[in-house]
């Protein structure tokens, strides 16, 4: 009988690089070679990694592509993206192109203001609680606002407090809103610190005990606006021999459409949204998770139920235009923005000046990626244009090595018929 392998370490934490890949190689009989691949790091090395991270044993790379054609505001921008899907640098940066002949996107941001939740527990008198509280709103956001120093130098600061009752009979209880603009950093730390340090305070003026105190993630009033037109002309000319520029618009409504109608289609029409946003919230450090989490519940929150994130209509000119609303907390401070130094070259990059300008060009590339997602549905199909690109992965999947890849991929984008299966049948073929 096989000896069990336990998943129990002592201190894997406290080892050292070599020591950690051994037991790696003992408990998964990981090659030399394998590990030879952990070993490589890339810009990101392990010293760097083992800051960021716990029990770190190697570090995962995503290609890291640039978006080209965006003109966000009247300014020319080059955007990093880190992703793994073949399609939606190449999507993105072909609906940037009919974009910009059009004028290229407008966006608006609001405020980078973040909520902070105090819960309290075993109120008496809930009115009285929620009085006493307003009353000294002055007094705790000055308290709130001496924690950290160098964000009011950046012009941030608690700006507002709200309570809120919550539940009913037994279990009702009240949470604190504390309203802060985090200015340039996503703030969860922030957040986070602002409320355990006044927590002591609100459970003296309310009588109550205080429960969770965290972030949410719902920014609801951290939103960014943008909107771009895809002209009927510029349509027809980019994707000759789809139908004529009126007719790509009305797929691309009666796409939309029926994302509005079905939140089984709303998911994946919000999906194509977030493979542009996440792919420059990864290539700039940011906390892809809270942006996600952020999108779906302000869909529901906004809307009573599960909702496309963007709109589609005709103007006079009978053009496209498409529109999107994101809640995005993004920092170009803080989190992995700096540590991760290929995050900090992104930003470079791209060269926004704030926050609020990276959840702008953020938005317009997930407008980018959903239009052009649209498009393809609505006329030729998804799977074109991605089966292209995505041919060489299911080469590799089949066994091709080398200029065998490029090969076999080619032959089967030729035929028509981009599959393993096929992919083995022509490299059985050549022997
Ligand atoms: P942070 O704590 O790393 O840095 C924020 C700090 O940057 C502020 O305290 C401020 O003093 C400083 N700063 C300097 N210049 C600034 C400017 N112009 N504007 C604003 N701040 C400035 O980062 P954070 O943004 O508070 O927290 C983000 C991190 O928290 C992410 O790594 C995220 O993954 C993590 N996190 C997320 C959650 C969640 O989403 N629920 C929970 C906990 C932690």
């Amino acid at each position: 009988m096989s000896e069990e392998k336990s998943s129990e370490l002592h201190k894997f934490y406290a080892k050292n690089l070599e020591e950690r890949l051994s037991i790696l190689k003992e408990f998964s009989g990981l090659s030399e070679e394998e590990l030879n691949e952990l070993r490589n790091y890339g810009s990101l090395d392990f010293e760097k990694a083992n800051r960021m991270i716990g029990n770190v044993i190697g570090s995962i790379q995503f290609p890291l592509g640039i978006a080209t054609n965006f003109m966000i505001n009247g300014k020319d921008y080059l955007i990093p993206m880190a992703i793994e899907e073949p399609s939606v640098i190449a999507a993105a940066s072909k609906a940037a192109g009919i974009a910009r002949k059009a004028g290229g996107f407008k966006a608006e941001s609001k405020e980078s203001i973040m909520i902070g939740q105090i819960q309290l527990k075993g109120i008496k008198d809930f009115s009285k609680a929620k009085k006493e509280i307003l009353k000294k709103k002055k007094e705790l956001l000055e308290k709130v606002n001496s924690i950290d120093k160098v964000l009011i130098e950046a012009g941030g600061g608690a700006r507002e407090i709200e309570v809120r009752e919550i539940g009913k009979g037994k279990k009702k209880f009240l949470v604190i809103h504390l309203l802060v603009d985090v200015r340039d950093a996503m703030g969860a730390n922030t957040i986070n610190s602002m409320c355990e340090k006044i927590a002591p305070e609100i459970e003296e003026i309310s009588n109550g005990k205080a429960g969770l105190r965290i972030l949410s993630n719902l920014a609801v009033h951290r939103t960014v606006k943008a909107r771009a037109v895809f002209t009927k002309k510029a349509l027809e000319e980019s994707f000759k021999g789809q139908g004529k520029g009126g007719e790509i618009i009305k797929g691309i409504i009666d796409a939309a459409e029926f994302a509005e109608a079905d939140a089984f289609r709303a998911c994946t029409h919000n999906k194509g949204i977030m493979n542009g946003v996440d792919a420059v919230a990864v290539a700039t450090g940011n906390d892809f998770r809270a942006i996600e989490a952020a999108v779906h519940a302000f869909s529901c929150w906004k809307n009573k139920g599960y909702k496309p994130l963007s709109k589609y209509y005709k103007d006079k000119k009978e053009d496209l235009v498409g529109e999107i609303e994101l809640p995005l907390a993004l920092g170009i401070v803080g989190g992995a923005t700096k540590t991760n130094p290929v995050a900090g070259i992104s930003l470079k990059i791209l060269g926004v000046k704030s926050a609020r300008e990276l959840a702008e060009v953020i938005a317009c590339v997930g407008l980018a990626n959903n239009f052009a997602a649209l498009r393809a549905l609505a006329t030729e199909g998804i799977q074109k244009g991605h089966m292209k690109l995505h041919a060489k992965n299911i080469a590799i999947m089949a066994g091709a090595n080398g200029k065998e890849v490029e090969r076999v991929a080619e032959k089967m984008v030729k035929e028509k018929d981009v599959s393993v299966g096929k992919a083995k049948e022509i490299m059985n073929e050549s022997g």
